[in-house]
């Protein structure tokens, strides 16, 4: 059962609403695009994932997808996949990479070397989810749950990627790095491994329901990140057909100017924006300035619309934007 699908992250959301939000000629829009292109090819690597996961027995395999926790209070550990069992859990590093992956032992790095001939540098996965099964050790710990045992796995998603190892790679190591196809296999072996239950049925609903009470989603300054001011953001109501800016209201419309499109909903994709880049509190006039309208009157009309919870009274009410994928 997929308790918790995959969904496109806080941060992909961001990186993609500055994109179309900054103008091409800023110093770090390259970087932003770079970013953008990595989490885009991360959340479709997930995605693709399903196809595996979907062929598990339905019953009694639980699959949360994007957990992030913490043991202390700072520092948070992020699972991409966690797959439990009444009897073991398994961790699931998600790699979508295209071109040669090097696994280096010596220094805790995996080198991407691209068909360009560029070279880019990853933490070696496999020390990553080795560090994610003790926090999960140590979560399960804190909370009182059952220790279950804890296998990891780094699954890569793309068939052409060719993965290499360095030399003195411990061998037992090297197993953790499957291709997508050998997931149900490799499940499939834990199963066989792994036979006494140490969760009863109301355990393992008590372990799901306490990974969704305490995932924490991470929340970027974005802005701060890539040093981009509130001022330089493109206000406006973008077009969703041409992403021309901005589109004028027109008789309870949005119109493109650029392409002609007509579209009743498109400022809800702006409300969206604010939401992501600059506040997740808004006040009719940053609405009204971020939507580029006049009217005090329909804004709050639109704003009411979105049934976003109000905060504050008269001149001091301000909107939670509810972020949406
Ligand atoms: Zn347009």
């Amino acid at each position: 059962m997929i308790l918790k699908p995959p969904l496109p992250g806080i941060k992909l959301l961001q990186t993609g609403a500055l994109l179309r939000r900054t103008p091409n000629i800023h110093p770090n829009w390259a970087n932003i695009e770079s970013d953008f292109g990595r989490l885009e090819a991360g959340y479709k690597g997930e995605l693709s994932l399903l196809y595996e996961l979907k062929m598990l027995p339905q019953n009694g395999h639980i699959t949360l997808f994007n957990i992030r926790m913490t043991n202390n209070g700072f520092h948070f550990f992020q699972v991409d996949v966690l797959l439990f069992t009444e009897t073991y859990a398994l961790i699931i590093e998600v790699k979508n990479i295209s071109g040669t992956v090097y696994f280096d032992d010596m220094h805790d790095q995996m080198i991407r070397y691209k068909k360009d001939g560029t070279e880019e540098c990853f933490p070696d996965p496999i020390n990553q989810v080795l560090i994610q099964e003790y926090h999960f050790r140590d979560w399960l710990k804190q909370k009182k749950l059952q220790q279950l045992p804890v296998e990891s796995l780094v699954v890569f998603t793309n068939p052409q990627t060719i993965i290499k190892f360095s030399d003195k790679y411990n061998p037992a190591l090297k197993l953790k790095v499957i291709r997508k196809r050998i997931l149900p296999l490799k499940i499939d072996e834990f199963s066989k491994k792994y036979q006494d239950a140490i969760l009863s049925a109301k355990e393992l609903k008590k372990v799901s329901s306490q990974l969704q009470k305490y995932h924490t989603e991470h929340f970027p300054d974005i802005l701060d990140i890539y040093k981009i001011k509130a001022s330089e953001i493109l206000t406006g109501v973008q077009c969703p057909n041409c992403l021309g800016l901005p589109m004028k209201r027109s008789q309870g419309y949005w119109l493109c100017q650029r392409c002609g499109c007509f579209d009743a909903k498109a400022h809800e994709t702006a409300f969206n924006d604010f939401g992501l880049l600059i506040s997740s509190l808004i006040s009719n006039g940053q609405a009204r300035n971020f939507l580029q309208l006049q009217s005090p009157s329909i804004t709050k009309r639109l704003l009411k619309k979105m049934n976003y919870k109000s905060e504050g009274r008269g001149n001091s009410l301000k909107y939670a934007i509810r972020i949406r994928g």
